[in-house]
């Protein structure tokens, strides 16, 4: 299965991606862990992408579309990927439409998380992250086993520079302004599934398998 992943900072898309990823047998292709790692890293992607995401921006559409399609024609994603975070503006999505049409593949289909504003802010904030491993937990709404360490590796987590609420409130921004165009995008396509994100974690699981298994709920 080809699919994307929508929905604004915090909605619970990296979460949910966990699952999908384990039941479906696809690969998580995150476009914020890809920066991420190159900023940890120190390469010259990560620097040109760290000041854009430092202040809750998009980074430049030519910087994020030739990763994403280098990316999914590797041989390692032929069984199908989850791309979260990917794409964000209509321009992402139409490069990514040609590079799949050169492919001779498309999309199956495209999960859309909704969640209210004021949650967003308190699962941003609240987010702690795993250094080593990715693995995300939030500080009441899914806490490690001991606080303030990774239930996988032992590591400390840490809170992510953007998880502020002054950045997580233009990311928000941003989604709306930018990235939630590609509701109606991909609902011309027929192929959006929209998920009440509002839910715990294992009843929005539980949704998204439904929807993966029957087909979109046009
Ligand atoms: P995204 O990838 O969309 O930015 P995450 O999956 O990282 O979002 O989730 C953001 C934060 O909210 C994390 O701390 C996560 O543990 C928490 N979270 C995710 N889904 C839910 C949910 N359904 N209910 C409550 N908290 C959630
Ligand atoms: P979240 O899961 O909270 O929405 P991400 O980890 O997906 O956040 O993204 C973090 C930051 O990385 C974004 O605020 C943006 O600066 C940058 N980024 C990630 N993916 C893209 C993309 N497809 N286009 C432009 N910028 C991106």
């Amino acid at each position: 299965m080809r699919l994307v992943i929508l929905g604004p900072p915090g909605a619970g898309k990296g979460t949910q991606a966990a699952s999908i990823v384990e039941e479906f047998d696809v690969k998580h292709i995150s476009t914020g862990d890809i920066f991420r790692e190159n900023i940890k890293n120190e390469t010259e992607l990560g620097t040109k992408a760290k000041s854009y995401m430092d202040q809750g921006l998009l980074v430049p559409d030519e910087l994020v579309n030739e990763i994403v399609v280098d990316r999914i024609a590797k041989d390692d994603v032929k069984n199908g990927f989850l791309l979260d975070g990917f794409p964000r503006t209509v321009n992402q999505a139409v490069a990514l439409d040609a590079a799949l049409e050169n492919m001779e593949t498309k999309l199956d289909r495209v999960i859309n998380i909704i969640v209210d504003s004021e949650l967003l802010i308190e699962r941003a904030c609240g987010r702690r992250v795993c250094p080593e491993c990715g693995a995300t937990y939030h500080i009441s709404n899914n806490p490690p086993a001991s606080p303030g360490i990774c239930d996988e590796d032992g590591a400390t987590l840490i809170q992510r520079e953007d998880d502020v609420e002054e950045t997580v409130k233009t990311r928000i921004q941003v989604y709306e302004d930018q990235t939630s165009p590609l509701v109606d995008y991909y609902k011309a396509q027929g192929l959006l599934l929209d998920i009440d994100g509002g839910k715990e974690i294992a009843a929005v699981w539980e949704d998204i398998k439904a929807g993966l298994k029957q087909g979109a709920n046009e």
